[in-house]
């Protein structure tokens, strides 16, 4: 670590640090940091977590879960599982999380595939409920595979898209989807939070635009579910599909979830039809019938292992409320954006995340030429953060699992390491 022997630096460090325990004290979710595995039990060497917006920490209750997972439930259990539990699982799971995050009523939300895959599937059974319609309507800067696999699925089925050109350090606005909607529209796809940015996009006034020029919007909630609080049916959402291994602790390569409002159901069908999504699974009859509901959109045997970690986290969420997880999470961001400010400001840093906390996710990226090297230096000493091109450290602050006096140590290490590889 640098020597710091400048008195005004020394003050800063003092109030800043004093500031992060006041607010760590007078925090009401303070006490769900402990339930995290790895936090204060010696297991862990990290200093700063600063990357839970791509893969959440665990919980703890989640390895008590799996290991009697599999001793009982798979160990005893064995086949009979399926008919017990398993087969039921994508959607007693998926109803939890609609309950708690999403703000949705029963029978919409299933866990699925990957998010990658869930995106495919949801988006040609879009496509082909607007038949006629010529275009895809997406954004420069959304998340990669949600660019690639629209890509895909115009070649497949002879559509264009039509790119939003969004600004890096914000996101899409109204007005931009406004202008580029229209009769040949058939579906929209935009992510809720900006994965680079952190721009909270306005779901309810985009989706009004969409539907009224006749065209379905596919929202992608993997950098909001479980930090920013969703009204799936209060907004109008047509088709949704999240990421569970970042803000909902699901683990490595956990399931998604994907989200059909009911009375597009009967509309939608989707193209990967397997066993799994068939009206009668055990009939294995010669021609393929869906299912009706949200089982339709299954394919083949669901990840049960992957989906047992979400619960946890889902379970918190219901206890302490999605509007606490969202003020504990504009504190956090709030908090980063002053010490960046204060400390790396004068280094040349820039935020690159909305300032105003009404447009803002749970996530907060500083911008600078060194990023690259300063991620790398970061993780080094145990604190991790991550990086996006071109020069963006992301700053992802969980408010279940992070502390103030974490996001402190964090910032303080981009200084130190930011200073360090400057004056070399
Ligand atoms: C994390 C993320 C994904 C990841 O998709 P996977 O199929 O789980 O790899 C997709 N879209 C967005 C917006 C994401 O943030």
């Amino acid at each position: 670590m640098t020597d710091r022997t400048d008195p005004t630096d020394l003050a800063d460090l003092t109030d800043h640090l004093a500031a992060a325990r006041a607010a760590d004290a007078s925090d009401p979710l303070a006490g769900y940091r402990t339930r995290f595995a790895g936090i204060d039990d010696g297991s862990s060497d990290v200093v700063a977590y600063l990357d839970g917006n791509s893969l959440g920490r665990p919980t703890r209750a989640s390895i008590d879960r799996i290991q009697r997972f599999l001793v009982e439930g798979w160990g005893n259990r064995l086949i009979r599982g399926w008919d017990e539990e398993w087969m039921e699982l994508p959607f007693t799971i998926g109803d939890a999380i609609a309950d708690t995050v999403l703000g949705a009523a029963h029978g919409q939300t299933f866990i699925g595939d990957s998010t990658t895959v869930l995106l495919y599937k949801l988006a040609r059974a879009a496509v082909d409920a607007r038949p006629g319609r010529t275009e895809i309507v997406v954004d420069t800067d959304n998340f990669p595979t949600d660019r690639y696999v629209l890509d895909g699925i115009a070649r497949e089925r002879g559509l264009t898209l039509r790119w939003i050109q969004a600004d890096t350090e914000a996101g899409v606005t109204p007005e931009q989807v406004a202008e580029v909607v229209g009769p040949e529209t058939a579906l929209v796809v935009l992510s809720h939070v900006a994965y680079r940015s952190g721009f909270l996009a306005d779901v309810p006034a985009i989706t009004r635009i969409a539907h009224d020029a006749g065209a379905l919007v596919l929202w992608d909630l993997c950098h909001s579910v479980g930090s920013v609080p969703l009204e799936l049916d209060a907004w109008g959402v047509d088709v949704a599909v999240g990421c569970t291994y970042k803000y909902l602790n699901g683990g490595p390569g956990s399931p998604a979830f994907g989200y059909v409002r009911a009375d597009l159901q009967g509309e939608l069908t989707q193209p990967i039809q397997g066993w799994m999504s068939a009206a009668d699974v055990f009939l294995m009859g010669p021609e393929f019938q869906p299912a009706t509901g949200a089982r339709r959109y299954l394919s083949g045997t669901p990840a049960i292992v992957g989906m047992l970690a979400m619960q946890d986290t889902v379970a918190m969420i219901a206890e302490c409320g999605m509007d606490a997880v969202r003020a504990k999470s504009i504190a956090l961001t709030e908090f980063a954006i002053a010490l960046t400010d204060d400390w790396l400001r004068p280094l040349g840093v820039t935020v690159a995340s909305p300032r105003d906390a009404e447009r803002r996710g749970g996530h907060v990226t500083v911008n600078h030429p060194a990023m690259r090297e300063v991620t790398a230096l970061l993780w080094e000493r145990d604190v991790i953060p991550d990086f996006r091109d071109p020069n963006g450290l992301r700053i992802g602050l969980s408010p279940l699992s992070t502390s103030f006096e974490e996001t402190y140590l964090g910032v303080a290490a981009i200084r130190d390491a930011l200073g360090d590889l400057t004056n070399e």
